[in-house]
């Protein structure tokens, strides 16, 4: 979740944003309902808010004064707005302002907060701008920091390749045609050899505008196309929304691959990444750690407390390994109340540790839901060393949660 600055002075629509805000998970809000309550937040947080929702006719404060707050601590701001003059706009947009969106329409709060959410998750997204004019690059550079997206450039079609071999973080691409050496045309196609739309986004940005250029571009594979004399919102708006498309995609290999109750991966994809990493370990004679968790009698949840609080304890059993797990360690649901863990590039040690780490985490953890406390134990089995196979060293840690449950559970066993 990311900070963001909500101010508004008017009751009602600040109720509305309030429940559009709690639709999206990563939006940690703070209210002010004047400039005076927005300063103290700002103070108080020492300006650190990912972007802010500004109504800039606000009673303590001359217009657009709360866009120089916010300007001056360089917080992407959205301005939400029932008077939208385009002088007043060109002022602000030279200001870190993404987007003013009017109050007099009603899909004007939705789109007000989704923009924000975009913004917060462009922070982690990165796009590449392919040209060979510096004065391009620069111009969709600025615009695209604005947005807060992470940038890299290169001035022609080979040097795209090379960097995006070396930067699997780049989730979208805007090319421009004509180049030296290799022309967008040829870039879009030699891609699409390698990533699918799914994967990554190309959009075109280019003057020729002639339709059997277009069409061929997006015969190879392009996104979109858009012509070069783009305005900032227009930009905006068109990579925000092949942002959107690529998220989309994401969500549905999220439902193939995750389990639907806690989001954690799903066995499938825990044996297809599992092989991955198996091999590997073989290869560098490495020892691996696989994991088994499992919820004590948990039978008795349920049946004291009925279904839906042991729903609650699976997705909290979830939460405590994630939040003690590497990102490197691979977890998933494998089925009811039991997880599996495949750890690598860890020692015998440090398995133990980490493990009696978390057994005493679920141990004193307290769940509160609207009608029950509750409170529960796992129980732990480890395999370290390398069998050989993925499945015996998962069989093996198998026989070792056995083993801890039959010696009483909430315990460990570690087999190796
Ligand atoms: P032990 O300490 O030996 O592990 O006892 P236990 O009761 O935890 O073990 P057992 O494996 O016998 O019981 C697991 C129960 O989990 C049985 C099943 O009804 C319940 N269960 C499986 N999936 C779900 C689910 O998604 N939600 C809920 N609430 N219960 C589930
Ligand atoms: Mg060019
Ligand atoms: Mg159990
Ligand atoms: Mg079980």
């Amino acid at each position: 979740m990311k900070k963001v600055l909500v101010v508004d002075d008017n009751h009602e629509i600040l109720t509305l944003l309030k429940q559009e805000i709690k639709k999206h998970n990563n939006i940690e809000p703070f209210y002010a309902r004047t400039y005076k309550e927005a300063m103290n937040l700002v103070i108080e947080h020492q300006g650190k808010f990912h972007a802010a929702l500004l109504d800039i006719h606000l009673p303590d404060a001359k217009d657009k004064e709360i866009v120089e707050l916010t300007s001056f601590y360089n917080i992407p701001s959205v301005i939400f707005t029932d008077i939208v003059d385009e002088k007043i706009q060109n002022a602000l947009l030279n200001k870190d302002v993404i987007n003013i969106i009017s109050k007099n329409d009603l899909s004007g709060i939705v789109c007000a907060v989704t923009d924000i959410s975009r913004t917060l998750k462009n922070y982690d997204t990165t796009i590449l701008i392919v040209d060979d004019s510096d004065i391009y690059r620069k111009i969709l550079k600025d615009s695209l920091k604005k947005i807060k997206l992470e940038v890299a450039e290169a001035c022609d079609g080979a040097q795209a390749l090379e960097i995006l071999d070396n930067n699997k973080n780049i989730s979208l691409i805007l090319t421009d045609y004509e180049m030296p050496n290799m022309d967008g045309l040829e870039l879009t196609f030699r891609l699409r050899e390698k990533y699918k739309k799914d994967q990554l986004g190309i959009i075109v940005i280019s003057i020729v505008e002639e339709q059997n250029v277009i069409s061929k571009f997006l015969k190879v594979g392009a996104n979109d196309f858009l012509n070069k004399r783009f305005t900032h919102n227009e930009i905006v708006t068109r990579i925000n929304a092949n942002l959107e498309l690529l998220e989309l995609f994401g969500q549905i290999k999220d439902m193939a691959n995750k389990d639907f109750l806690t989001g954690a991966y799903n066995r499938r994809y825990f044996f297809d990444t599992a092989e991955y990493i198996y091999s590997k370990s073989k290869r560098h004679e490495a020892p691996l750690a696989v994991a088994m968790i499992d919820i004590d009698k948990f039978k008795n949840i349920n049946d004291v407390y009925g279904h839906d609080t042991g729903d609650v304890a699976i997705q909290e059993a979830k939460r405590i390994l994630d939040k003690n797990l590497r990102t490197s360690d691979l977890m998933a649901r494998f089925g009811g109340e039991e997880f599996c863990v495949l750890l690598d590039d860890i020692t015998y040690e440090n398995v133990r540790l980490l493990f009696e780490k978390i057994r005493n985490k679920f141990q004193n953890n307290i769940i509160r839901t609207d009608k029950h406390t509750i409170t529960y134990t796992v129980s732990i089995g480890v395999y370290f060393g390398s069998s050989n196979s993925l499945e015996d060293m998962i069989k093996l840690s198998d026989e070792a949660l056995y083993t801890a449950k039959e010696n009483g559970r909430n315990r460990i066993e570690i087999k190796s």
